[in-house]
């Protein structure tokens, strides 16, 4: 028996309804069904439904289910781009989906600001040339956030025709999005919506698509099986390209369902309320500080902070009582912790989290 408490920034604690889903999908036999089946098609919907009323996602936006949000950085490059992006780099994701760009042989370029940090988006100059503007809502491997009104400035920095993407992987659904001022957000399940990995989501309005559709009757390549158009083509009957990860868009339609009843305002003040109290806490010590120096670039979802501890003393010390944070990210691996604040851990879960580490490290 395992009885830890994850505040490790994905995979994490599970969503507290997870088990009773998960028996329920066990006793419907959810892993044997066929993925062209009636009973699939209404689990898509349902999920796609759930999303849809939680995130208030307009009606230009299509759900699609891929693997993982690293799939979905490859198929936004072959399907968006067909000479150049442009990325705003500042940790490891942001600069991951760079990277991605440069690899399927795009001119990709990038504005970097050091790790820790959040961007000055009056100082950025988007290029003339560039297709796909990547903006990074949360960067889990250094904390740093980019407040919603900044990112709907990107628009009006941007040329007509680029398309805005914004890595939402590790904070969806907590940011309120102008959905009218982005073309696509994607996110993965394992991180604030406290399933098992396995399952990218991949939001994308009709200028995606009809970007997708444009360098096909030009010839281009837009991959293979998870070409936009064919992505869009299944999603319009509510099915897939490829047998999916059934079980977890069962337990995500679940888990919304659960969201939906909660409702989004409560999960966002609880996420500000329970982030209000790690910081406070953090400021405090002598022993950790926040890492992101400006207050309004610290997310609220992923905390990171140096600590003058190694890591993995802190995590000896919250083992004993069945808990443990995320080590740094790379380099930072023992300098810094980070502590994910999901809306599945619970209030009194990160108040238990905060007074075992105060008694260690005031
Ligand atoms: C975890 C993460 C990813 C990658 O997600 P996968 O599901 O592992 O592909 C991308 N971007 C950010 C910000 C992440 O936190």
């Amino acid at each position: 028996m395992n009885n830890n408490i994850y505040f490790t920034p994905g995979p994490s604690e599970l969503y507290p309804t997870v088990p009773q889903h998960l028996q329920e999908a066990l006793a419907q036999k959810i892993g044997s069904i066929s993925h062209r089946s009636k009973q699939f098609q209404e689990i898509y919907a349902s999920a796609e439904a759930g999303l849809r009323q939680l995130l208030q996602l307009p009606d230009e936006y299509e759900v699609l289910f891929l693997s993982s949000a690293t799939e979905i950085w490859e198929r936004a490059v072959q399907n968006n781009v067909r000479r150049e992006s442009f990325h705003l780099v500042n940790g490891s994701f942001s600069k991951r989906f760079y990277e991605t760009a440069q690899e399927l042989g795009r001119e990709a370029q990038q504005h970097t600001v050091p790790f820790g940090q959040g961007f000055d988006t009056a100082s950025i100059k988007v290029p003339a040339s560039a297709e796909l503007v990547a903006l990074i809502q949360n960067e889990t491997s250094s904390g740093a956030c980019m407040p919603v009104e900044e990112i709907n400035q990107f628009r009006a920095k941007s040329p007509a025709e680029a398309l805005i993407y914004v890595d939402a992987v590790s904070s969806l659904p907590y940011p309120a999005f102008d959905y009218a001022k982005v073309d696509s957000v994607y996110f993965s399940v394992q991180k604030c919506f406290g399933l098992p990995a396995g399952l990218g989501v991949w939001l994308v309005n009709d200028r995606c698509m009809a970007k997708a559709r444009e360098l096909q009757e030009l010839g281009l390549s837009t991959g293979s099986y998870h070409t936009l158009p064919s992505l869009l083509e299944k999603a319009l009957s509510h099915q897939t390209v490829e047998t999916p990860n059934v079980l977890n868009i069962y337990l995500l339609s679940k888990v919304l369902e659960d969201m939906n009843s909660k409702g989004i305002e409560a999960i966002r003040k609880e996420t500000e309320a329970k982030a209000a109290k790690i910081y406070t806490y953090l400021e405090s010590s002598s022993v950790f500080s926040p890492a992101v120096e400006n207050p309004q670039h610290r997310s609220n979802t992923t905390i990171v902070a140096n600590s003058t501890v190694p890591a993995s003393e802190v995590n000896k010390h919250l083992a004993a009582f069945n808990m443990q944070v995320g080590s740094g990210y790379g380099k930072y691996k023992e300098s810094q912790i980070r502590i994910a604040n999901f809306p599945a851990h619970s209030p009194e879960q990160v108040d238990r989290l905060l007074e075992k580490l105060q008694d260690q490290f005031r």
